[in-house]
């Protein structure tokens, strides 16, 4: 609640003060105006995602949280989902390569929240991997699981800090001061959707790559989900 405040307050107060100027109207022009309201939209937007993960993380936090299953080739949809990148990885001159071992591999999963995990970890990759060339999601079907790493080849996690990845709030050191906008909650929202369906994630990092590894099940067992109240 602390953290949340904070990263909450900071907005807001910068909300306020902008608006208060209009309202006050302590403006000289027109211009003063606009870009007054452009910052209050600018930091307003800004609450609005971190309001939006947090309800997402409380929400997939509950095991008993239903999943919308649909089976999925996964190539196609980490294809996919590459390609929403290359904007940003064209900006950030860094390469996006989508390797499967196992092709065509099917995989039962919520869709919609597989993709919020990726979305993470590739924008993760592009924003954190300082001094990387590359981003590289590799698939392969061990036995009865999808093992799926998404690599990078930017700038080492250091090792205590790889314990925390995936607590709520945690941000290294480096990207807090830095302002890249994060919450923390990206990695613990990921680790509960993997929970989810069964699986599990976890991180490496060494000076040549940082990866975070997940093994999902192919197939969902269906257990009645409904929890006693
Ligand atoms: P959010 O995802 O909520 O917008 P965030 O990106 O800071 O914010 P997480 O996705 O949970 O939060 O990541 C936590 C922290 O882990 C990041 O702030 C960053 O310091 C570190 N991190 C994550 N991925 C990488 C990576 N590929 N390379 C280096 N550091 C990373
Ligand atoms: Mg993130």
């Amino acid at each position: 609640i602390t953290n949340v405040s904070h990263d909450i307050r900071t907005p807001l107060t910068s909300i306020i003060g902008y608006l208060g100027l209009i309202e006050d109207k302590h403006y000289q022009s027109q211009e003063d105006v606009e870009r007054y309201i452009h910052i209050a939209y600018t930091k307003a937007l800004q609450m609005k995602v971190l309001v939006d993960d947090l309800f997402e993380y409380t929400k997939v936090r509950q095991t008993s949280t239903p999943l919308t299953l649909q089976t999925l080739n996964l190539g196609k949809f980490l294809e996919q989902i590459a390609a929403e990148f290359e904007l940003e990885s064209d900006r950030k001159q860094m390469d996006i390569q989508v390797l499967m071992e196992t092709d065509p591999l099917h995989i039962e999963v919520d869709v919609d929240k597989i993709a919020r995990v990726f979305n993470n970890l590739i924008s993760n990759a592009l924003k954190y991997g300082r001094g990387g060339t590359w981003v590289r999601i590799h698939a392969a079907k061990i036995g009865s699981e999808a093992v799926i790493s998404v690599m990078n080849n930017g700038e080492k996690i250091p090792k205590k800090a790889l314990d925390e990845l995936f607590n709520r709030f945690y941000r290294v050191e480096s990207s807090r001061s830095q302002q890249t906008g994060g919450t923390g909650l990206g990695l613990a929202i990921a680790q509960s959707i993997i929970t989810l369906h069964g699986g599990y994630i976890y991180a490496e990092s060494n000076n040549q790559l940082t990866k975070f590894v997940m093994h999902l099940p192919l197939k969902q067992t269906i257990e009645d989900s409904q929890e006693l109240e």
